[in-house]
């Protein structure tokens, strides 16, 4: 099983995302959390992605084609994958429909998070993220413990560069010019696209993601 979410930065793709994973027993994939590790390791591919994260921009197509490939290839993705933030562009799209295609399998549906731009902004802008478990957090100030229980409350809460009000209007900008037309990209191809309404409780939109995407889910 293959589903891409698609959706605006802050849209809720990776939160829903690990729930979504968690519920259907298939790995979550974020080409933004591969780039982020890449990039605390210092790594070649995080060196050559930093610049451009920090600063809203995307990165090279070829660069995300190359993470795509790696991962949709190893076998913790055989049984499918939930792919979050990982088609950006239109040759993303294309170099991801190709590379399904080569592996025999389908894509199952394009999950469209619809959230407004003011509310985008407000959760941006006011998100801190934990240094240890990575995981977002809403209306907690930097430099608090994060306190999470599953990973021991190790670690401390940060602002991402990219969250910074600057990188935010670049990432809003980016994601209207180049990531919106996918959608269009994908419906003119014939994907499914399960729109949802992206504002509510966690649990409010995990259930219309449920039933968006059907009963035998
Ligand atoms: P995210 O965590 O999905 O918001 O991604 C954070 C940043 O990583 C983005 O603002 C981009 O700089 C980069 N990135 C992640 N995924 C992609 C992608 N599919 N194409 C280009 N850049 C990406």
């Amino acid at each position: 099983m293959l589903i891409v979410l698609l959706g605006p930065p802050g849209a809720g793709k990776g939160t829903q995302g690990e729930r979504l994973a968690a519920r259907l027993g298939v790995p979550k994939i974020a080409t933004g959390d591969v780039l982020r590790a890449a990039v605390r390791e210092g790594t070649p591919l995080g060196l050559e992605a930093k610049a451009a994260m920090d600063r809203g921009d995307l990165v090279p197509d070829e660069v995300i084609m190359g993470i795509m490939k790696e991962t949709l290839n190893s076998p913790d993705a055989a049984k499918g994958a939930i792919l979050d933030g990982v088609v950006r562009t239109i040759p993303q799209a294309e170099g991801l429909t190709e590379m399904i295609q080569s592996l025999g399998r389908e894509l199952d549906a394009v999950l469209l998070f619809d959230v407004e731009t003011e509310e985008l902004v407000r959760r941006l802008s006011g998100r801190t993220t934990c240094d240890s478990c990575q995981r977002p957090f809403f209306g907690r100030e930097p430099g608090q413990p994060c306190g999470c229980t599953e990973h021991n409350g190790v670690g401390t809460l940060t602002r991402r560069r990219d969250d910074e009000p600057e990188a935010v209007r670049k990432r809003l900008e980016v994601y209207k010019a180049q990531t919106a037309p996918v959608i269009d990209w994908y419906r003119r191809n014939g994907a499914r696209i399960v729109a949802i309404n992206a504002v509510g409780t966690l649990d409010e939109v995990e259930a219309r993601a449920l039933a968006g995407l059907g009963p035998s889910r």
